[in-house]
C-alpha cells in the first residue's frame, strides 16, 4: 500500500486539513511485472525463428545453396519459420486487440449445431492423418448469441491441438451437452496427454509443456490463451482434462437462453 499526503491550507496558512490518499501499489506492480514478463517472452520467441534462420542462411550462402538434397531442406525450414513467426505476430495481434477494451464482440444469433457440424466438415475434409472423428451433437437446433469469427477461432485452435496430439488411429470425439442455461462443447483426443500439474497452465500464454516440440509441430503457445479470453468475453468458462498417455478433453460453455418457444415445445 502506498499514501499520498495532501494538506489543506487557508491563504493565511492555517492548515485545515489533510487528504490521504492510499492506492494498492502491489496491483499496479503485478501488472507490471506481468507486462515485462510478457515483453521478455515475446522478444524470446522472436528471436528464436530468427537466430534459426540466420544459421541456416549462413550455411545456404556458405555453399549449402549448390547441394541439391540440402539446399532445398534448408529453404523449407527457414520457410517453416517465417511462417510461424507470421502466425506469432497475427496472434499477439489478436490478443492485443481483445486486451484493449474497444474491441467488441459482434454477437448475432447462431445455431451452434449446425455452425460446429461445418467446423468440423473443414477438419474432416483436409486432416491428413489416419484420426477417426466422434460427433455426439444433439439432433436440435440451439441457438446461441456468438461471435462466430472468434469462435471459429476457439475451435480451430482447440481441434488443431487435438489433431496435432493425436497419435495414428486415434479417435476425436466432439461433443455438446445442453445445460440448465449454458451448452458444454467438448472435444477429446487420444493422445500423450498433459502431466496433472501443468493442466491449468496451458492456457496462459506461451506456456508449453513441451516448448521443443510445440515449436517444431508449429506452435505459438497462445492457441489456448486466445480460446481463453474469447470464450471469457463471451461469459463462459474454459478448462481441461487430462490423463497422461490417455487423452485430453477441452471444455468449455458458452451461456444461452432457452426462448419459450423451446421450453413449450
Ligand atoms: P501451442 O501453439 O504450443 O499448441 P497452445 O496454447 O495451443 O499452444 O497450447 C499450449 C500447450 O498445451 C501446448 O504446447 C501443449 O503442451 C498443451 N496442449 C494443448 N492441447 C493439447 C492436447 N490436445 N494434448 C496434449 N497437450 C496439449
Amino acid at each position: 500500500l502506498r499514501a499520498n499526503f495532501s494538506i489543506i491550507q487557508s491563504e493565511t496558512g492555517f492548515v485545515s486539513g489533510l487528504i490521504t490518499v492510499l492506492h494498492d501499489v502491489t496491483e499496479q506492480e503485478k501488472i507490471d511485472a506481468e507486462r515485462r514478463e510478457f515483453v521478455a517472452n515475446v522478444s524470446h520467441e522472436l528471436r528464436t525463428p530468427l537466430t534459426t534462420m540466420r544459421s541456416y542462411l549462413e550455411a545456404l550462402a556458405n555453399g549449402a545453396m549448390q547441394d541439391e538434397e540440402i539446399g532445398p531442406r534448408f529453404l523449407k525450414v527457414t520457410q517453416n519459420e517465417t511462417e510461424r513467426m507470421i502466425r506469432l505476430v497475427n496472434d499477439l495481434l489478436k490478443l492485443s486487440k481483445m486486451d484493449s477494451k474497444d474491441d467488441q464482440l459482434t454477437r448475432e444469433y447462431v445455431n451452434f449445431i449446425g455452425f460446429f457440424h461445418h467446423i468440423i466438415d473443414r477438419f474432416e475434409m483436409t486432416k491428413e492423418q489416419h484420426v477417426t472423428f466422434k460427433r455426439k451433437l444433439p439432433n436440435t437446433e440451439i441457438f446461441v448469441e456468438i461471435d462466430e469469427d472468434k469462435l471459429t477461432q476457439v475451435l480451430d485452435n482447440i481441434i488443431s491441438n487435438a489433431l496435432k496430439y493425436s497419435p495414428e488411429g486415434g479417435q476425436v470425439k466432439f461433443k455438446v451437452k445442453e445445460l440448465e442455461n449454458m451448452i458444454e462443447v467438448s472435444i477429446s483426443d487420444q493422445g500423450m496427454g498433459i502431466p496433472k500439474d501443468n493442466i491449468k497452465k496451458i492456457f496462459e500464454r506461451f506456456y508449453r509443456v513441451d516448448k521443443a516440440r510445440s515449436r517444431q509441430m508449429g506452435g505459438t503457445g497462445l492457441g489456448l490463451a486466445i480460446a481463453k479470453e474469447v470464450v471469457e468475453a463471451h461469459g463462459g468458462r474454459i478448462w481441461a482434462s487430462s490423463i497422461e498417455g490417455k487423452g485430453t478433453t477441452i471444455y468449455f460453455t458458452l451461456p444461452y437462453e432457452r426462448s419459450q418457444e423451446d421450453e413449450w415445445s
